[in-house]
């Protein structure tokens, strides 16, 4: 019999090593970056930090293990259902065509199912989570429900698919998604950074940290800027909100359990956490005045 540390321990450091080499890269730009460009004044980094960081840990093992299945899935069963006249076309686009149909579709994915995150009480008891930070910063981006970190995904990269622009027809087929999904999980951390950056004219086309910040306002406006990189798709679905100024509060307005165990369990079973039951910030009705 393999000794335990063999069977369990290995596999999981194996896994673990890059991530943490990756989380001292991040820091090593953004931490700099957060004093230098501060948009507020930096909270000290608390019990909420460490949550973060269990949870940037936690999704990166978890949440990728459990997207796998049912990504592994589609992608068979919809490049089986497609027509094979269509993947051939798709096929002889070159790779910058189908890296940025690959954005605009996965980032509409992303819109809808983020924004049905808001509006639908259940999925918005895993979305409260990420949305329950009172302060920004760049590893913000790992506070999520392993669940809701699922659906996003699935969300994204199932349009993907279904268009054939994931489908492994050959090796750059298949890289359209890889690279859609490291830049998208890149750009998150940036966005969630605690940075002044403004990209003037240009925030339209791509979104700054200002446009993200806006998304967790707690005062309100709520239900504004969905997209993760693409600003154009709440411009086109009228839910952007992008003034000159950052919003001065952040979070939500019911209570959350502050312990990594109590967070995933609360959308689960609230009863047995200290958390009050979120409702949806709903602004469906006031959309217009964005
Ligand atoms: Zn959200
Ligand atoms: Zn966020």
């Amino acid at each position: 019999m393999e000794p335990l540390w063999d069977a369990l321990l290995v596999p999981l450091w194996n896994r673990a090593l890059p991530l943490l080499v990756w989380l001292v890269g991040l820091t090593a730009v953004f931490v700099p970056l957060e004093i230098l460009f501060a948009a507020h004044p930096p909270a000290p980094r608390g019990r909420q930090w460490a949550v973060n960081l269990a949870y940037y840990f936690l999704n990166s093992l978890i949440a990728a293990t459990l997207v796998a299945m049912p990504l592994s899935v589609l992608t068979v069963t919809l490049h089986d259902l497609l027509p094979a006249r269509w993947l051939a076309v798709v096929a002889d686009w070159p790779l910058w065509l189908r890296l940025i149909a690959g954005l605009i579709v996965s980032e509409t994915g992303y819109y809808w199912g983020h924004r049905l995150s808001h509006q639908i009480p259940w999925l918005w008891r895993f979305h409260a989570i990420h949305h329950s930070a009172s302060s920004l910063d760049y590893l913000v981006n790992s506070r999520a429900h392993p669940l809701d970190m699922v659906f996003s995904r699935l969300c994204a990269l199932t349009p993907l698919y279904a268009l054939g622009l994931g489908t492994p027809v050959h090796l750059e087929g298949g890289l359209v998604p890889v690279v859609l999904s490291i830049l998208a999980t890149a750009w998150g951390f940036f966005v969630h950074a605690n940075l002044n950056w403004r990209f003037g004219p240009l925030e339209w086309l791509v979104s700054t940290p200002a446009f993200h910040h806006w998304h967790h306002t707690r005062s309100g406006p709520h239900d504004r800027n969905f997209s993760s990189t693409l600003p154009g798709l709440d411009l086109l679905f009228g839910t952007l909100h992008l003034p000159a100024e950052f919003p001065t509060d952040y979070g939500i307005s019911s209570s959350m359990p502050d312990s990594l165990i109590d967070q995933v369990l609360y959308p689960l079973a609230p009863e047995l956490t200290t958390g009050q039951v979120a409702e949806p910030q709903l602004e469906s009705t006031r959309l217009s005045d964005s």
